[in-house]
């Protein structure tokens, strides 16, 4: 094979594995980000759950202030009910009287049925910080799996680009420049194999001429239908 094509050949496969390993290193973190998000809803539940307990508290406690005013209102009407003297007077108390007595059995009702609401409130909140605890746990040991794979990865990374920057000095600047031409356009696909007699960039047939001359390697042959570098791969000759 011309040295030339086989310097391309060598550089387009640095390049394509290197464009891989940032898309390997981002499905790495995704891993990770399922979890992150189950942990983040669990958290914005919990907060949700605080604020609603705080609010029946809260209602409780203005229910409590009240149940203490119309206890109050009674002792105030017992007191009257001495002074009284007519049934005018008599009615309308008794009236007052009973009203008082209905809205102290409807505070209490409400206290009981707040009570309830934050005890299953309470209850919610316990079961949702065990989930919480399990994922944070679990996002510990992913997240140690996923660092050391891109540790891996990395160090995969410099081999190559190192391999690529040793092949780099040596370059032909000519061939650099055309096949960073094509690059721009046909990305990790400027180099192409030629299989069944097709491009492997365009999946075309190509003619048996310029077939024969991809086979030969003894020039750089662009393909005739999308311009990209052709060559025949090493163990098919074989
Ligand atoms: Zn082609």
């Amino acid at each position: 094979m011309n040295k030339y094509l086989r310097d391309l050949v060598k550089l387009s496969k640095f390049d394509s594995s290197i464009s891989m390993f940032e898309p390997k290193i981002e499905n790495e973190k995704a891993k990770l980000s399922t979890f992150v998000e189950i942990a983040e809803s669990f958290k914005t539940q919990i907060n949700e759950t605080y604020a609603q307990i705080d609010d029946v508290k809260s209602k409780r406690t203005k229910n409590n202030i009240h149940l203490a005013e119309l206890k109050t209102k009674l002792e105030d009407i017992s007191k009257k009910n001495n002074e009284i003297s007519n049934e005018k007077e008599l009615k309308a108390l008794q009236l007052e009287e009973e009203i008082a007595k209905e809205q102290i059995s409807f505070a209490n009702e409400e206290i009981i049925r707040l009570d309830k609401i934050t005890v299953a409130k309470e209850e919610a909140l316990k079961e949702l910080q065990v989930k919480l605890t399990e994922e944070e746990e679990s996002i510990k040991e992913i997240q140690v799996a996923v660092d050391n794979a891109i540790e891996d990865i990395n160090k995969e990374r410099n081999v190559v680009s190192q391999s690529r920057g040793e092949l780099l000095e040596k370059f032909d600047n000519k061939i650099l420049t055309f096949y960073q031409k094509i690059r721009r356009w046909a990305k990790d696909s400027a180099v192409v194999p030629v299989i069944d007699q097709a491009c492997y960039g365009c999946y075309m047939k190509i003619n048996d001429k310029t077939y024969a001359e991809v086979i030969k390697s003894d020039e750089i042959i662009n393909c005739p239908h999308c311009g990209r570098i052709l060559y025949k791969e090493e163990t098919e000759e074989a």
